[in-house]
């Protein structure tokens, strides 16, 4: 059942006894939560593999993502873009604040800096951009206006482990930027992610939020809620983060000979190399724009041969049901047309070069 189906992603998994190894102690310790030695560990060694300064693991993105807006205090509204996980919307509406959406820029899909700086009011206290499939957001264009107008940046780099622009790690740029570590990402702690931030004061804000607001045994100052990464989860990371360079590089070689199959065809458009930046080669989207086949067709004859491609990010999500009555996606043009033609292509560290020819036929037909 499993073997002949080909989904978007397989998350890499260490060898079995390499993990067993790493656990090990934990029947030691009976240390299983609550900031424990894996925890530290990896917090430790992603410092260094990110090259950040600072560094909190979480339990998810997302719900990193929730505290690191809590922990700024903002208030009013946030601008970000539609074309993104919901996971980025939701982060700024359940903190009580008004998402304003900005379009995308129609070559690497983040957000478009030049629609950006009119949608700023009195009201705006942040800027909440997404690193979609890793590419990168004009990170130095969007700290200029962050700089005039007094603005927060936040960094939604959920899908940007590992990239790096100008030899920087990309968790440098803006206040902070949340990674997600989730099973389906590039480095993953099965479910998981961490804050990266500029200021070294801000991580018992951001440990104090993760742990119920406890600052001490007997004081709790913030209305914080439970996002904390267990050691069960920290372990696998630090599995992971061996075999990282290897599975980047694997990823790699998938995403070359998706290009070779792929590239200078009539009304199929890819992802051009951004200048100066080292990718992670997390996605392989593909936009079908003029194509002799649409996007959804090519989805459907993919999902015939067992094959799962997926429409990330489709619908967007000033149109999905909990936001369509609040929102309009006209304003974000090019979103709309990117997602309504857009397509991500399995990709994980050890799909078989067979299997992209074979899937690259299908849609050539
Ligand atoms: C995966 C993802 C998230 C949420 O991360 P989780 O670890 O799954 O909670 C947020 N934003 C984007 C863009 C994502 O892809």
């Amino acid at each position: 059942m499993f073997s002949d189906k080909i989904q978007v992603t397989r998350s890499s998994m260490p060898p079995i006894e390499e993990y067993i190894e790493e656990i090990k102690s934990l029947w030691d310790s009976h240390w299983l939560t609550n900031m424990g030695e894996k925890h530290n560990q990896l917090e430790e060694r992603l410092i260094k593999c990110l090259d950040v300064p600072n560094l909190s693991l979480f339990t998810n993105g997302h719900l990193a993502l929730e505290c690191v807006v809590q922990a700024f205090n903002l208030t009013g509204e946030v601008i970000t873009t539609p074309f993104t996980f919901v996971s980025t919307t939701h982060a700024i509406v359940r903190n009580g604040l008004k998402p304003i959406f900005c379009d995308i820029n129609p070559d690497d899909y983040t957000i478009d800096t030049e629609k950006l700086e009119r949608l700023i009011t009195e009201k705006t206290s942040a800027i909440l951009p997404v690193h979609v499939y890793g590419n990168i957001c004009d990170v130095y264009e969007i700290h200029r206006i962050a700089q005039k107008y007094n603005l927060k940046v936040i960094y939604d780099a959920a899908h940007a482990f590992g990239v790096t622009v100008n030899d920087t790690g990309i968790g440098n740029f803006g206040d902070a930027s949340m990674f997600s570590f989730h099973a389906t990402k590039v480095f993953h702690t099965i479910e998981g992610g961490a804050i990266t931030f500029k200021e070294e004061s801000f991580k018992n804000k951001l440990n104090s939020i993760k742990n119920f607001g406890i600052t001490g045994q007997e004081s709790i100052e913030d209305i914080g809620t439970n996002a904390k990464m267990n050691e069960f989860q920290a372990a696998m990371g630090l599995c992971n983060l061996r075999n990282i360079d290897k599975d980047i590089n694997s990823r790699k070689r998938v995403v070359e000979r998706y290009i070779e199959n792929l590239e200078n065809i009539n009304g199929i458009k890819l992802l051009k190399e951004q200048k100066n930046v080292k990718s992670n080669y997390a996605y392989f989207p593909v936009v079908f724009d003029g194509y002799k086949n649409s996007r959804d067709g090519i989805y459907e004859l993919l999902k015939q041969n067992n094959i799962m491609a997926r429409k990330y990010f489709y619908p967007l999500t000033n149109r999905i049901e909990c936001y369509k009555d609040y929102f309009s996606s006209q304003g974000t043009p090019v979103a709309e047309y990117i997602a309504d033609r857009v397509l991500c292509l399995p990709l994980y560290a050890d799909l078989a070069l067979e299997d992209i020819d074979r899937i690259c036929k299908i849609i050539k037909g």
